[in-house]
């Protein structure tokens, strides 16, 4: 079977691989129908590694996954063939104090899809666990539905924030990310969101959403715009989508007194913290690290209506073109939200 395979790092190939593995009782067998690219499958692309994983052999990227379930294992009862579906690219250890705790997410033994040395999903068939296969309700799209894995972050940022209903938010950073976590503060009672970014293109792709404010911090400083909209408040809540060191020192200063940062984006190195400035405000600080629990959450919204993905699907490639999809991931960063690859027929 062919799958896109990063060789080694800046190598890429659509080639023969076969991802060892048969199907358990309960796995599913799924045919792989819109993948979406990520940052970090770019960021293995480009650099053969995100902090300590490093890509020491070839391994199939893509984690953002829809598809058909073509199999089903002896135990599986929600699932049958023909079910659209999309797939949650974490599998943990179900035994683990990490499991039992329902944080999943950081369980040492997690297993992520495009994930050295774990095999992604950019390829025509995968097997999954069937516990973390979901449904897709007839009005959401496969597109739709390998959204769901991106907006996944965004629901975790805006469940770790304990959104009240009418607060300001700001996010730091537009980037795909960014605008998930901007959509799921909506979406979670936030009455207006203000995203600072330096890339006009994607502000104006968030900023085109009702509750949704832009800022070029190209030109405008942020702490002026927020503290226009907040009276000279500050926010309730700052999420940190964008790694960048000044952006984080300047996050004491955006948040109202008693208010929360919710730390998303991942700083390649560390980087310096005003510490005095978040205990003068007694600021309440969460982080976030993929999610937990909030993929039946984050697809019952998209089938709501309250939630649209669609207009940040920047362009659809498909599968022969995949190499080509990367390249453009690489060099349109300014412009493009989400690229995905459709698989064959
Ligand atoms: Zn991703």
């Amino acid at each position: 079977m062919k799958a896109l395979v990063l060789e080694e790092k800046g190598k890429l190939s659509l080639r023969d691989f076969d991802i060892p593995g048969t199907l358990g009782p309960r796995d599913v067998r799924i045919k792989t129908h819109t993948v979406g690219i990520c940052g970090s499958d770019v960021h293995y692309y480009t650099h053969g590694k995100i902090g300590h994983f490093v890509v020491n052999a070839p391994m199939v990227l893509g984690h953002e996954a829809s598809g058909t379930v073509i199999g089903v294992g002896a135990e599986v009862t929600h699932l049958k063939a023909g079910d659209r579906v999309c797939m949650e690219p974490g599998i943990p250890d179900p035994t683990s104090r990490a499991s039992k705790l329902g944080i999943y997410n950081v369980d040492p033994a997690v297993t992520f899809w495009a994930t050295p040395p774990i095999h992604g999903c950019l390829t025509p068939e995968v097997i999954h666990p069937a516990a973390f296969t979901y449904k897709l309700p007839d009005s959401v799209s496969f597109a739709e539905g390998a959204m769901v894995e991106p907006f996944a972050i965004g629901m975790q940022a805006a469940l770790r924030a304990r959104i009240q209903p009418g607060d300001v938010a700001v996010v730091t950073g537009a980037g795909p990310i960014g605008m998930m976590v901007a959509l799921a503060a909506l979406a979670g009672g936030c009455a207006r969101v203000v995203v600072a970014d330096l890339a006009q293109p994607k502000l104006d792709i968030i900023g085109a959403y009702d509750g949704i404010e832009c800022v070029n911090i190209r030109n405008r400083p942020l702490v002026e715009a927020v503290a226009e909209v907040t009276d000279g408040w500050g926010a309730d809540i700052v999420f940190e989508c964008s790694g960048a060191a000044p952006a984080i020192l300047g996050l004491p200063a955006l948040a109202r007194p008693g208010g929360a940062i919710v730390l998303v984006g991942m700083p390649v190195d560390p980087v310096p913290v005003d510490i005095v400035g978040l205990q003068a405000k007694e600021l309440r600080i969460e982080t976030v690290f993929r999610y937990a629990n909030v993929y039946d959450r984050a697809i019952a919204l998209i089938a709501s209506g309250k939630v649209d993905l669609k207009p940040l699907i920047s362009a659809t490639l498909p599968f022969e073109d995949s190499i080509a999809a990367f390249d453009r991931a690489v060099e349109a960063r300014e412009t493009d939200v989400k690229l995905q690859i459709v698989m064959p027929e």
